[in-house]
């Protein structure tokens, strides 16, 4: 493709990749399926992260997209051209390793012009080029340091640059911010989005943090035993998580088996616990029956405290976190089940110990099975 054409048809919704059932087998005493089936389409200038449980398939997914492993079968596409048999440095795509890999011996400018020097640009322009790198970094007056004289947090952004200034339309990041103390993780959070909105290029970044994931990200992908579980913005999966295994990673608190005890016209009755829920029918898959087991949400915003709906529950206030705008309540239920409930701060604080009432409306929430 031109640089004309490209620039023509390049809209904030382009897919930078495009990846369909994509599968890697690795064949050893036994063979495992490190990704099964996936269908991913990531979009030009997104900050798109991989999250999931370690094992999950994130780090092949993304080898297999920069060229270091090869698909057993799907497609991957990067605009707009297959590259299943692409070697990966013909690829538009950089790799930020955890443990940077980078030379020991060499300065920080001589890994960073490090890429530039194989690609045979000229010294005057590498140095030129290394120059924006290391502004765009925070690292002026660290060019001439060695590796080792740099701190965790900078060597991370020495690699950053080097894999950056090779100007690939993707920079792949896998688990880079895992080595650092969780400090130094923190700010670097806050750098690499920066950089990303800076240099306006497509990030794919891999973690097994969903506080990275969330707080940095356009779009997560979260990934479980090789698949992809749901694609969404932060808000959206926070918000409607499609499946068990979702909520449950997320550490949703509120997420409650019941088994059904009657069904209604509107409303389904579901014991847990010695305790009696009642949802909405309409939000349930199929036809509910006396017996079988589901799970469901109650989204800590919509389990309110001293409510008129159908599911009034008599509580006991266990913790009380101050947010700032809203206070996040833990209540503990007759049962000794603990829900959180969200609150927008008022006057006062409830204080632990209170006893209270906390409820939701039947079609609060949100029915996985
Ligand atoms: P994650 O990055 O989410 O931790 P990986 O992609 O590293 O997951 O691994 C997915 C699965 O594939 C795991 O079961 C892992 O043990 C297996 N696996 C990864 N790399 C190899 C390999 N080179 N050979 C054999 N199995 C592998």
């Amino acid at each position: 493709m031109n640089a004309e054409a490209s620039e023509e048809t390049t809209t904030p919704e382009q897919n930078v990749i495009e990846i369909r059932n994509l599968r890697k087998e690795y064949y050893g005493p036994e063979t495992v399926v490190a990704v099964d089936d996936v269908d991913l389409d990531i979009r030009e200038g997104e900050f798109f992260t991989i999250l999931g449980p370690s094992g999950s398939g994130k780090s092949t997914l993304l080898q297999m997209i920069t060229g270091i492993e090869t698909p057993t079968d799907g497609e991957i596409r990067i605009d707009g051209d297959l590259v299943n048999n692409v070697k990966s440095y013909n690829r538009n795509t950089s790799l930020v390793f955890q443990e940077y890999a980078l030379f020991p011996h060499m300065s920080a400018r001589e890994n960073v012009e490090y890429g530039l020097m194989l690609r045979g640009v000229p010294e005057a322009e590498r140095r030129e080029r290394a120059d924006d790198m290391f502004e765009l970094m925070n690292l002026v007056g660290k060019e001439d340091r060695n590796i080792q004289e740099l701190s965790g947090g900078e060597r991370q952004r020495v690699a950053t640059a080097r894999s950056l200034v090779i100007e690939p339309d993707v920079l792949l990041l896998d688990e880079v911010l895992g080595a650092l103390d969780e400090k130094l993780a923190k700010e670097m959070q806050v750098e690499l989005k920066r950089i990303q909105e800076e240099v306006e290029k497509t990030f794919v970044f891999v973690t097994h943090s969903q506080e990275e994931a969330f707080s940095m990200s356009d779009r997560i992908a979260i990934m479980n035993q090789g698949s992809v579980e749901q694609v969404g913005t932060p808000l959206e999966i926070y918000n409607n998580p499609t499946s068990e295994f979702v909520a449950d990673f997320l550490q949703m608190p509120n997420l409650i088996t019941g088994e059904i005890v009657s069904v209604h016209d509107r409303l389904v009755t579901l014991e847990s616990d010695g305790i009696e829920y009642r949802i909405a029918k309409k939000k349930t898959a199929g036809t509910p029956a006396v017996g079988d087991e589901v799970t469901f949400l109650i989204p800590n915003e919509r389990l309110l405290f001293d409510n008129d709906h159908e599911n009034t529950f008599e509580a006991v206030v266990t913790d009380t976190i101050f947010k700032g705008s809203y206070t996040e309540y833990a209540v503990q239920l007759l049962n000794d089940r603990e829900l959180r409930v969200h609150e927008t701060t008022g006057e006062s604080l409830l204080s632990e110990g209170s006893e209270v009432k906390v409820g939701f409306a039947p079609d609060a929430v949100v029915v996985f099975s």
